[in-house]
């Protein structure tokens, strides 16, 4: 397997930086997790949108979704009318309620007609283009999951959003690859809603896991300063900020760089 980053970007997107997006290769299978500001066009860098096996979002945060508005338009309208694709999308409970609120009258028909919609929640294990998926129900103000995706050749589990309330560490015990938000620094602290640099630390090491990715650092603090933070608390791990254009490998090739795609 292996992990692209669209984006990373906590809370609002950064120059060079969109807000949270990565896309999980698998074979030929893709999966988008989380479709922040930006991410969008990030993707398309990669690949045609089409050929995308399901969108998951992690909650119904702009910088988690915001992009499901474009995404909506383009396979509806443009040169040649509808594409006639409807796009799977996994979400947590009341998230295509609040995304259709945006779009006033008629929102949940023109919705429906771009994507597929599927609720999920924690407890659920959900199988796509051969990735399992299973979820956690995070410590954040809205109903919020990490999601854990695991093959025959690793194990990735993503934080979304969290506080240090639940169980991360439990959840993504084992993991090839911890994606793991760290949204704040030990000299800038914000309410608990969110992990810090070393938070995140304490978890991969406690996990487990064999490598951990630091996401949704906050734009204007120094990543150099949270990578050290989270590698004082992480023990012998390696430790990378997970910033637009990473590329991770997910199992056989744990823990290396492989390349980055062009801009
Ligand atoms: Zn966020
Ligand atoms: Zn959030």
């Amino acid at each position: 397997m292996r992990l692209r980053v669209l984006g990373s970007s906590g809370g609002y997107p950064a120059p060079g930086n969109p807000s949270s997006g990565f896309l999980l290769e698998h074979g030929a299978s893709k999966l988008w997790l989380d479709a922040g500001n930006g991410t969008f066009a990030e993707l398309q860098r990669l690949t045609d949108f089409t050929r995308i096996d399901a969108l998951v979002l992690s909650h119904v945060h702009a910088d988690h979704c915001a992009d499901v508005y474009p995404l909506h338009v383009a396979p509806r309208y443009g040169p040649g009318g509808s594409s006639g694709v409807r796009l799977p999308l996994y979400c947590p409970p009341g998230v295509r309620e609040t995304l259709a609120q945006l779009l006033m009258a008629g929102g949940w028909e023109e919705l429906g007609r771009a994507f597929d919609f599927h609720t999920v929640d924690a407890g659920d294990l959900v199988e796509i283009a051969g990735v399992r998926l299973s979820f956690l129900r995070t410590d954040h103000p809205i109903h919020t999951l990490a999601i854990r995706a695991e093959t025959a050749a690793g194990i990735l589990t993503y934080s979304a959003d969290t506080g240090p309330g639940a169980d991360l560490a439990g959840f993504a015990k084992g993991s090839d690859l911890l994606v793991c938000e760290a949204c704040y620094q030990e000299a800038a602290m914000g309410p608990p809603v969110h992990l810090s640099a070393r938070q995140a630390g304490e978890t991969a090491r406690r996990a487990g896991v064999r490598e951990l990715a630091l996401t949704h650092v906050w734009p204007t603090l120094d990543p150099r300063v949270s990578v050290e933070e989270a590698r004082a608390a992480a023990g012998d791990l390696p430790v990378r900020w997970a910033r637009s254009g990473e590329v991770f490998e997910i199992g056989s090739g744990a823990g290396a760089a492989v390349e980055s795609f062009p801009g």
